[in-house]
């Protein structure tokens, strides 16, 4: 039996993840750790609290004393770090909270996993061998900065933040990585392109874009809409997630993307094609501040080494995407309420 840590399970890619696992691998036990913020929705685990296999605990991972408690209770193998503040809106308008969840957080899972990471001798006369804790860290291309025309990132660029967001994020790696390099910790880094799929939160590009046009509401673009970004399934990130997780080699940063470089206007206007709406609806609305012009993900280091492939195409995926928020209509209408809204017309038309 082995058993994983998720943390940020209630979340878009974590409770995707959470639900891949379980069903792959039986003998598998997840322990989801999630404060459960605004982002954080358990409906997304409907019917997998069944599982025996499965347990929840509502925590914050700055919360040492609790963590601590955490693996103290349970033998956990590896860790895979989902929990974070992840809009970069957000990030420009409070950037406080994403430097302690997404900094700090992560800096107290290390430490406590550290501790728990034990380093036994093979046997008297070999050399020590480690075993314990592997820590996954999920981050993203917004570390690498913005690309002009050409060009992709790469594992070994130098990384250059551009929001908030992804300055904390980029930190985090950093904190990640010193961890192998000063005390030998098994790590690995995923950096991700942009996600899409079932249960994304109704404040990012696509499933916003769906739900206004559901209700033939404005569809909000920033600038001219011409800011390219690198999709992907996030069913296809989860299992490259999944091949790190297992093969990953130890200290390594591995890059996930799918080849799918779309303008944002471009996924807006399939949208209102796919739904039969009118592209009246567009409403171009000023550029975020530092909004990256385009990201493009280099995907080779996991394809040739680890043998991971992407299996949607994106024209598939946007149809399954678009279908799932149509038969999940009550789902959407839970979270766009309250809160959420009065965020949402302060952010996009208060301008
Ligand atoms: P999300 O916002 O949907 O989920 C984040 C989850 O973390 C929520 O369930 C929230 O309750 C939980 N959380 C937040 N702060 C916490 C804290 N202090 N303690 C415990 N739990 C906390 O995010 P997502 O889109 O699922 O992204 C998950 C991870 O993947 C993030 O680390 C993000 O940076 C990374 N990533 C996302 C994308 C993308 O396109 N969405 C792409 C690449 C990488």
């Amino acid at each position: 039996m082995k058993t994983i840590l998720v943390t940020g399970g209630a979340g878009f890619i974590g409770s995707n993840f959470i639900k891949m696992i379980l069903t792959k691998y039986p003998n598998y036990k997840i322990i989801n750790v999630d404060s459960l913020t605004y982002a954080g929705n358990l409906e997304n685990l409907k019917n997998v609290d069944k599982n025996d296999n499965y347990i929840f605990i509502k925590a914050d991972i700055r919360d040492r004393k609790k963590i601590d408690e955490i693996f103290s209770s349970y033998d956990i193998n590896s860790v895979v770090n989902f929990a974070a503040e992840s809009h970069v809106d957000r990030s420009i308008e409070e950037p406080e909270i994403f430097l302690t969840t997404n900094v700090i957080g992560t800096q107290v899972l290390l430490d406590v996993a550290k501790e728990y990471w034990k380093v036994k001798p093979k046997d008297k006369y070999s050399k020590k061998y480690k075993e314990g804790v592997k820590f996954l860290q999920v981050s993203t291309d917004e570390v690498y900065g913005a690309l002009g025309k050409t060009g992709m990132f790469v594992e070994n660029m130098p990384l250059k933040p551009n929001s908030p967001y992804s300055a904390s994020k980029a930190s985090a790696d950093m904190i990640v990585r010193s961890y192998h390099k000063t005390y030998g910790m098994p790590i690995n880094i995923t950096r991700c392109s942009n996600n899409y799929g079932p249960y994304q939160f109704p404040e990012k590009l696509i499933p916003l874009m769906i739900n206004n046009c559901l209700k033939e509401k404005y569809l909000p673009v920033y600038g001219d809409g011409m800011q390219i970004r690198d999709w992907l399934h996030v069913s296809d990130h989860c299992s490259a997630i999944n091949t790190v997780l297992h093969n990953g080699k130890e200290g390594e940063v591995y890059n996930i993307g799918g080849n799918n470089e779309k303008a944002n206007i471009e996924i807006v206007k399939l949208i209102i094609q796919e739904l039969g709406k009118s592209e009246d609806l567009i409403k171009y609305v000023k550029d975020r501040p530092g909004h990256d012009r385009r990201y493009a993900i280099d995907n080779k280091k996991i394809t040739s080494e680890l043998g991971w492939e992407p299996e949607y195409t994106f024209d598939q995926g946007m149809k399954e995407t678009i279908q799932w928020y149509l038969n999940n209509t009550e789902w959407i209408e839970n979270i766009v309420s309250g809160d959420y809204m009065n965020y949402y017309e302060d952010m996009y038309f208060n301008i």
